[in-house]
């Protein structure tokens, strides 16, 4: 398994934890699933959500459930999945924390960490690292993930 995502749309969810920066940015991968065990997920868009924590923003997130609703409705009507999540990691690596772990709840998704230092996207493979999560939800299983510049995506 992996996460295939146009250059793009990584370079989206960088610029949205830069941004978001000393807080948590989070969001969904709308796409398409794995055609079979060893096809990657394709991601078309990143879509960008609000973080809802206000308890604990720099080290938590979560979806507002009304936006995370007409966000799925948008996507189906598009013709496109939710096929996995983003966050970033203020300060911290590209690595799900046992947060991250007790909180994720669907195998089958891509779950997408980019890590953001003192405001700026890490460089090089160090910024961004995708997991699947094990069918036990007893841990996660890093995966590939492949960017391209371009977009073969058809309407
Ligand atoms: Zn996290």
């Amino acid at each position: 398994m992996g996460l295939w995502m146009p250059g793009a749309q990584m370079e989206a969810v960088l610029r949205h934890g830069e941004a978001s920066y000393p807080h948590e940015c989070c969001g969904l991968l709308l796409g398409h699933p794995a055609a079979d065990a060893r096809a990657p997920r394709r991601v078309v868009e990143a879509h960008a959500m609000r973080n809802a924590n206000a308890a604990s923003p720099r080290n938590r997130f979560d979806f507002d459930p009304k936006e995370h609703l007409a966000a799925q409705r948008q996507a189906r009507e598009r013709g496109l999945e939710v096929i996995g999540f983003y966050h970033s990691h203020p300060d911290h690596p590209a690595r799900p924390s046992q947060y991250d772990l007790d909180h994720a709840a669907w195998p089958g998704y891509s779950y997408l960490i980019v890590s953001i230092m003192e405001g700026r996207a890490a460089s090089g493979e160090a910024a961004a690292r995708s997991f699947e999560l094990a069918e036990d939800r007893s841990h996660f299983i890093q995966e590939t993930v492949e960017t391209s510049g371009v977009e073969t995506e058809s309407a």
